[in-house]
């Protein structure tokens, strides 16, 4: 199995999706993705792990990714994609993040900053970020600032 494994993509690699479904088996690369995460290559988390290794980085809702799998035919149920989406998350695959109540589970594990399109709800990751944050109030008594979530809402200009 190792001397299938292909080397981890970079982001270069990433942002080229035409030659992503041509080299190697995407299958096997989200099965080792899997059990180096210490999860155990289940065919539902494989399919999953497959249907989110896209091009570039994506931001999807539990619902979205439900009708992605139906149309893609892996045979999946809705609570089968939380738990394996809750998975994922512990096991530092995702990361889950809430706005404004929309709850997204982003490939992108890094501290980056997001723009959210009013219309559309669509999640955009915001370029040159992590980016720093100024004139904070002191956390309080207790308590340590840990991280700060920044998210630009924008809409079509009319
Ligand atoms: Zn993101």
């Amino acid at each position: 199995m190792s001397e299938q494994r292909s080397p981890q993509p970079t982001g270069a690699e990433r942002s080229r999706p035409a030659r992503r479904g041509l080299r190697g088996c995407p299958a096997s690369e989200a099965r080792d993705r899997l059990v180096s995460a210490g999860l155990r290559p289940t065919a539902q988390r494989c399919a999953i792990a497959w249907l989110l290794n896209g091009p570039k980085h994506r931001h999807v809702t539990p619902e979205g990714l439900y009708q992605e799998a139906s149309k893609a035919r892996v045979s999946v149920s809705q609570s089968s994609i939380y738990n394996i989406l809750r998975q994922f998350t512990e096991a530092g695959l995702l990361r889950q993040r809430t706005f404004r109540g929309l709850v997204i589970y982003d490939t992108d594990v890094s501290d980056h900053q997001h723009f959210l399109v009013e219309e559309t709800q669509e999640v955009i990751n915001m370029p040159g970020t992590p980016m720093r944050v100024g004139g904070l109030p002191s956390a309080p008594e207790g308590y340590e600032i840990v991280g700060v979530e920044l998210i630009a809402r924008v809409r079509s200009k009319r």
